[in-house]
């Protein structure tokens, strides 16, 4: 297995030459390399190409010849041989690349030979002293097509490099896209599978309770029945425990589809706060103290979504929390904003998990050691449909100073 995923690197390595040199271009097959050159001809202008440039290399050669022949006529001596010819080789390297400029240096060795240093009638030079005379001029020439050969390269490279990136590119749009899939099947799947557990969970629960109540409406148990009772006791406390998490994922669910809808009215916090205090307070048999201002907080809110945040905080307030220390709820106005607080005096959360308490499923490492069972999902769900309120959530905390939590909205 891994050594078919180390020939499926070195395959990958291949077929994107040089990404790890950094010179894409050394290690392109020679196929690779003349699909890449005809992309770049196909990229520069059409005067520029270089068969412009070849056709033009002869009458710009020509042309410089017959200027430094009429120079040297008006001064009888040329004082910087073949410089004119130099000209016209680096002209024609700028503008056509190094095929003309090489050709154009050929050509101008020809005539200058023939036409200022090999004896008349005669082709070629004769003497190592004259053929000296032309070195400077080829010297030179063969520089500056050196030289654009380096930049032509360079560009190649970087046309090359550009193409390694654009597969990289498509390669992620795939992946992405499979991800994307992949996602949204679970979702779909979370969806599904929460919709059809809730139903036997439902009746499950229902059946218990009808038995429950009957039961409590008798005077005197025998032990038999006394234990059928603790029994169903215990099922309705874990059903009631399962429906509330089967709730949570068909929030998250629906948070991920955009199906999360609002029904906003107008509410006063105070009367929302208390009634969920108050419940807590029974459901838990913790001290939760309210501290409220005198006059209402009118805010336009999903009642319903926002008691669901403030039954998550004040549970986990209580679940984080030691058995005998209070859970504090304030709730004041804060110039255009209602700003409600929820204080434990518990462990607290180290900075660096802040910042991820109010992802999907992610749980501190203390919670995920201790024994209070939970997804990771509340907080999550409470930042969404605080956000969809306009309204911000954030959490102040130092370990071993409790930790509070606030709640920002905006006032009606
Ligand atoms: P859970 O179901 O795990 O409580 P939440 O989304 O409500 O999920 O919270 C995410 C995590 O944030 C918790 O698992 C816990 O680690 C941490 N957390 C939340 N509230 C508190 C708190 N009041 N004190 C300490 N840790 C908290």
């Amino acid at each position: 297995m891994r050594a078919r995923q180390s020939s499926i690197d070195a395959n990958r390595q291949r077929q994107r030459p040089g990404s790890r040199t950094g010179h894409p271009l050394k290690l392109m097959s020679f196929e690779q390399r003349a699909e890449l050159r005809k992309r770049y001809v196909r990229n520069i202008p059409r005067w520029r190409q270089p068969v412009v440039g070849y056709v033009l290399c002869i009458p710009l050669v020509v042309r410089a010849l017959m200027t430094t022949l009429s120079v040297e006529h008006m001064l009888h001596h040329f004082y910087v041989f073949g410089s004119i010819e130099f000209l016209a080789v680096l002209f024609l390297a700028i503008f056509w690349g190094v095929g003309p400029a090489f050709s154009a240096v050929l050509v101008s060795t020809l005539l200058l030979d023939y036409f200022f240093i090999a004896t008349p009638g005669k082709f070629w030079v004769q003497s190592w002293e004259d053929a000296i005379q032309l070195l400077p001029f080829i010297v030179a020439g063969i520089t500056i097509a050196i030289i654009t050969a380096q930049r032509e390269r360079a560009r190649l490279n970087a046309l090359a490099a550009e193409h390694v990136l654009e597969s990289y590119a498509q390669e992620l749009e795939v992946s992405n896209q499979k991800l994307d899939d992949a996602n949204q099947m679970k979702d779909r799947f979370l969806s599904i599978a929460s919709h059809e557990l809730k139903t036997p969970i439902t009746t499950i629960r229902g059946q218990a309770q009808l038995i429950l109540r009957r039961l409590s409406k008798q005077k005197e148990l025998s032990p038999e029945l006394e234990s059928i009772r603790s029994t169903l006791a215990r099922i309705n406390e874990q059903t009631t425990r399962l429906t509330l998490l089967i709730d949570e994922l068909l929030d998250v669910s629906s948070i991920r589809t955009g199906k999360m809808e609002l029904r906003k009215r107008r509410c006063d916090l105070r009367e929302l706060c208390s009634e969920v205090v108050n419940d807590q307070q029974l459901l838990t048999g913790r001290t939760i103290t309210l501290d409220l201002p005198s006059t209402p907080v009118e805010t336009h809110v999903d009642s319903d979504r926002l008691a669901q945040v403030m039954v998550n905080l004040i549970g986990n307030a209580v679940k984080y929390s030691p058995e005998g220390s209070p859970v504090e709820v304030h709730v004041c106005q804060n110039g255009e904003h209602a700003l409600i607080s929820v204080r434990d005096h518990g462990s607290g959360i180290d900075k660096d998990q802040q910042e991820h308490i109010f992802e999907s499923f992610y749980r501190t490492p203390d919670a995920e050691a201790s024994s209070k069972r939970g997804l990771g999902l509340g907080l999550a769900i409470s930042k969404d449909i605080v956000e969809r309120h306009r309204g911000r959530i954030w959490c102040e905390s130092e370990p071993g100073q409790g930790s509070t939590f606030f709640v920002e909205l905006p006032l009606r």
